[in-house]
């Protein structure tokens, strides 16, 4: 038994370096058997997470075949498959990355307890947040509710030390099968523009790891100044690798806490971005309401618009409301899987304030759309946005898209690059819009573009006339 194998069930955990779960197997010098399942959560994903996915999971084949290791790949329920696995291998343990959104827990909190029944050793590790959200309390023993005290509470905590890449994994007797992951066809939902949508995504560890490095040595610097200008390059990117595990926040800690060291004073606010990661943990993990539905009840009642046949909504979806900042994000999202922060306050803000309709419409189609999507960020990121949420934005607070875009893209060079139909001189990136959107949305580049289906101020006093007749 001493010797058997153990089954490393990755998830959202796509890396070597920095693994607490893969150190700790290794350590036992037993053979050590990843694994990757293919169950309903992942079935459930949306089409361009699904794609992006299905990269990372072979990037990360590619990664272990160099230490002589291999990506077993299996499909079916979670626990029916690790049972099917200890049965044809002997394997006598199984270790795992813990995850914190309520889908995945419930899950893993099932498997364990009937692995354990099993009289199979079953371990959870830390590794997709950089604290348990059961470590950070308000000083009575709650939860925050707000971001800034628990930034202070966690900002001079320490963080373990980045744990070794294992160069080498010991390999079993005889390796059990594996599915081909091309029979997954996870880019299969995505219809058209899968190769386009490839070409801006950055998969694995490695690529990761180059892009931390590059963020850190030529634009933490400026990141305060930078980060809010859609046009620029001005941020890390790194979501899609923080989501997917192939790198560990605590990487990017620190490296951010070296950069601040040697006086990138810019480098805290990065800091201070890995923590609202944190933050959205720690609200789904204390207040799981937070996926699905109002974080704040008094919005239940609240008539916002769930009619995604509504023309505006449609518009909203298809990059043509006639709002520019509001049209080239959302055209950057459907080209490149993912979309600025700035834009996405602003789409979101313009969805749930004025065309009124719920921030869930929203969240399922960034869920659909974004490459980086995280269950936990995107729930608080329309919360904060509607006003329904923790430490939310007020609900008078309306962005002015017309406004926001002369503030943050003062030369629309943004908008050039997303909206072909707004300049003679169309760029490739506004073109590929179009090869990629379903050919049903009737859209041409050659297409006048449209007014606004609603203006900016009509919508912004719509929605404050709305709000103060249900007395908020
Ligand atoms: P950087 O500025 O380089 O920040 C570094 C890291 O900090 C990010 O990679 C991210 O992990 C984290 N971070 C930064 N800002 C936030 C934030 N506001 N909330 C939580 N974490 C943050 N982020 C996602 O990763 N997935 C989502 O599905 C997602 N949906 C969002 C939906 C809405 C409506 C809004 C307003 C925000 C959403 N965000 C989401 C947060 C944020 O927009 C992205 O994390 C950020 O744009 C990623 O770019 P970056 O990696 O260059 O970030």
């Amino acid at each position: 038994m001493s010797n058997s194998p153990i089954l490393l069930w990755f998830r959202r955990d796509l890396r070597l370096g920095d693994h607490a779960a893969l150190t700790a197997a290794v350590k036992t010098g037993r053979p050590v058997i990843p694994v990757f399942i293919h169950d309903d959560l992942v079935a459930g994903l949306g089409a361009a997470p699904k794609m992006r996915l299905g990269l990372g999971v072979a990037t990360f084949t590619e990664t272990l075949a160099q230490i002589g290791s291999r990506l077993i790949l299996r499909k079916g329920p979670a626990l029916e498959v690790l049972r099917g696995l200890i049965a044809e291998t002997g394997a006598g343990a199984v270790y795992w990355s813990r995850l914190y959104d309520p889908a995945s827990k419930d899950r893993d909190i099932d498997v364990k307890a009937a692995l354990i029944a099993d009289g199979i050793t079953a371990q959870s590790f830390q590794g997709h947040l950089l604290f348990e959200p059961w470590t950070v309390a308000t000083k009575t023993g709650g939860y925050y509710k707000v971001y800034t005290p628990m930034w202070n509470t966690v900002r001079g905590r320490d963080v373990p030390d980045v744990l070794p890449t294992p160069t080498r994994l010991p390999a079993p007797a005889r390796w059990p099968k594996s599915d081909n992951l091309a029979s997954w066809r996870m880019g299969a939902a995505m219809r058209r523009g899968v190769e386009i949508l490839t070409q801006h995504c950055t998969v694995g560890e490695a690529a990761a790891r180059d892009r931390l490095d590059d963020f850190i040595d030529t634009r933490v610097q400026n990141y305060v100044r930078n980060r809010d200008l859609p046009a620029l390059d001005g941020t890390s990117g790194l979501s899609e690798n923080l989501t997917y595990g192939e790198i560990s926040p605590g990487v990017c800690w620190h490296a951010g806490q070296r950069a601040l060291l040697e006086g990138a004073g810019n480098a805290e606010v990065f800091l201070k971005e890995l923590v609202w990661r944190e933050f959205a943990y720690h609200l789904a993990h204390h207040t799981p309401r937070i996926i699905n539905g109002n974080w704040k009840p008094d919005w239940d009642a609240f008539p916002w618009n769930t009619d995604e046949r509504l023309a505006e909504v449609k518009a909203w979806k298809q990059g043509r409301t006639g709002i520019q900042f509001v049209d080239a994000a959302m055209r950057e999202m459907y080209v490149t899987g993912t979309m600025h922060n700035r834009g996405r306050m602003i789409v979101a803000s313009y969805l749930t304030k004025h065309l009124l309709t719920h921030w869930k419409v929203g969240l399922d189609w960034f869920a659909d759309c974004l490459i980086d999507w995280d269950p936990c960020s995107n729930a608080m990121g329309w919360q904060w946005s509607a006003g329904s949420g923790p430490d939310a934005t007020p609900y008078f607070r309306v962005f002015n898209p017309v406004t926001q875009l002369d503030k943050f893209d003062k030369d629309r060079t943004y908008v050039k690059r997303w909206i072909a139909e707004t300049t003679k001189s169309q760029q490739q990136t506004a073109l590929d819009y179009f090869a990629m959107i379903p050919e049903t949305w009737h859209m041409a580049a050659t297409d006048p573009y449209p007014d606004p289906v609603v203006p900016a101020d009509v919508g912004r006093k719509r929605a404050l006339a709305a709000y103060e007749c249900r007395g908020f």
